[in-house]
């Protein structure tokens, strides 16, 4: 099995009954040692053959066999549970205290809830694969029923913190902080982000745009490896917890064929706890935000023939709800916002000035890139400059790693205790951590800005193809297909006691 490498991790140390009696017997023959000691040095030096970063080393002091008499082993579950670490490192499985099958199961749910892996010098231990509760020895050492009783007492234990306002979801929701007892406080940091979202969506933006505001602004994800994205911001939206309320048990973990999935819950059977924490959004924010979520992009309907060429299009400037193929009474055919908000505010026009000034402004885009490149007046392209930054940032993070490694040197040679040693390292991996995130954006600036100049390339070709073929044909369905292909959307804006011509749109092409 290949070992992972550069993972974020807890030590963990204790010594067995078993150690202490070598112990003893060592002194009794004249050396001595210790056996914690020892094993500090080993798993150091493992950590730092794979590059690990050791967050914290919990070292038991008390050799207690239950975790009941283990308080280092306690403090670092609750870590574990809040999902601190990607990985604990151990002598062996033993360490973390086989034999009672109760400390057994609970250290097993923990680790697979978490996804929390256990490295040892010989082996690598991933809970959630199929046959780790065999090697963790809990079925063999209890039966089938008494792990689903063992389970289900903790599944209660978590339903009684929710039920008391506790959060104890794996990790806190973004924009809180947990505290020791399980509560949650709006985290200064984030916690505004929340808000920023949700009122965004009820200012009626959609869920793309929300997330490019926030790479704008360069928040990071809540989730650390992958980018902002629509699932996330839906979530939000849908959770509770923002309103002060602790919600649990939606969800229920079942075992289908080796594998955990989940199962949506009916909602008489969930956990309400209302107003458990202090609330990020108010009610009134909340239900305007769910007004306008949704409403956003009616679909075409199918079945009634299509006759708006700008379905899917056009989109209100003051409202953001699309803009309606109506037919007023002389029996015109017009675009109107329905919109209540916007009564008064918006006049119609007529589709067919609509749609001619639509593709004068496709024309209008043609001949405005064909001009700059006659007189040569491109935009400079910044990937040069970005990838020599990239450069830069590439070797900064290859010392980085090569201070990481020296510090280890340093701990070995002893002129670093381990207080010290956890102090340096922890500059040195903050560092290497944002230098890394700087790397990845920069690549992806790279990649967006690589994508954009060839897209500028294609594109003018395919807004001519788009206009030609738009006059050639009568059928609106392919009309409307030709300029979503080269449109994202277009805003309407005609002001009350304007002439018939007098709207304005705005044109968002796919660049
Ligand atoms: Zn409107």
């Amino acid at each position: 099995m290949d070992r992972p490498i550069g993972l974020d991790c807890f030590i963990y140390l204790r010594k067995s009954r078993k150690d202490i009696e070598e112990e003893r017997k060592a002194l009794n023959e004249g050396g001595s040692y210790d056996t914690l000691e020892r094993h500090r040095r080993q798993l150091l030096e493992l950590a730092k053959k794979e590059h690990h970063n050791i967050l914290e080393i919990f070292e038991e002091v008390v050799s207690g066999e239950h975790i009941i008499d283990r308080p280092e082993i306690q403090r670092m579950l609750r870590k574990v549970e809040a999902n601190a670490v990607d990985a604990v490192l151990v002598m062996d499985l033993d360490r973390l205290g086989r034999g009672d099958m109760f400390d057994m199961g609970y250290i097993f749910r923990t680790l697979q809830y978490s996804e929390t892996i256990i490295v040892t010098p010989t082996e690598i231990i991933n809970p959630l694969a199929e046959g780790a509760e065999l090697l963790f020895g809990v079925k063999s050492i209890i039966s089938r029923e008494e792990l689903k009783a063992i389970t289900k007492r903790m599944q209660r234990g978590r339903r009684v913190s929710a039920q008391e306002g506790k959060s104890v979801t794996r990790k806190p929701p973004f924009g809180y902080i947990r505290d020791e007892n399980l509560k949650l406080h709006p985290d200064p940091e984030t916690s505004w982000v929340v808000k920023k979202i949700f009122e965004m969506i009820a200012d009626g933006h959609g869920r793309s745009s929300v997330i490019h505001e926030l790479r704008k602004l360069g928040i990071k994800s809540p989730d650390k490896a992958r980018e902002w994205n629509a699932v996330q911001i839906r979530n939000m939206l849908n959770n509770e917890v923002y309103l002060g309320h602790i919600v649990w048990g939606k969800m229920k973990w079942v075992k289908r064929s080796g594998k955990y999935i989940s199962k949506a819950l009916p909602s008489d059977q969930w956990i309400r706890r209302d107003n458990a924490h202090e609330p990020i959004i108010s009610q009134e924010l909340w239900e305007r935000a769910h007004a306008s979520y949704g409403k956003k992009t009616p679909k075409t309907r199918k079945k009634s023939k299509l006759v708006n060429p700008l379905a899917g299009l056009l989109y209100c400037r003051y409202c953001g709800y699309a803009i309606v193929y109506s037919s007023d009474k002389k029996g015109c055919d017009m675009y109107k916002c329905k919109s209540s908000h916007c009564k008064g505010k918006q006049r119609s026009a007529l589709v067919s000035l609509v749609e001619q000034r639509v593709l004068k402004s496709l024309e209008q885009i043609v001949s405005e890139f064909e001009a700059n490149e006659e007189h040569q007046i491109k935009q400079p392209s910044t990937i040069p400059m970005k990838k020599k930054a990239l450069t830069t940032k590439n070797s900064e993070l290859v010392v980085l790693n090569k201070q990481k490694d020296n510090l280890h040197d340093l701990l070995e040679q002893g002129i670093y205790d381990v207080t010290t040693f956890k102090e340096r390292q922890k500059i040195v991996v903050d560092k290497i951590k944002t230098v890394q995130l700087e790397i990845d954006e920069l690549k992806q600036e790279i990649e967006y800005e690589q994508e954009k100049e060839k897209k500028q390339v294609k594109f003018i070709p395919k807004i001519k193809t788009v206009i030609e073929a738009y006059h050639f044909t009568d059928d609106v369905r392919k009309k409307n297909q030709l300029l979503k292909s080269v449109l994202k959307k277009i805003l309407y804006e005609r002001k009350p006691k304007t002439k018939r011509d007098g709207f304005a749109l705005e044109i968002f092409p796919h660049i």
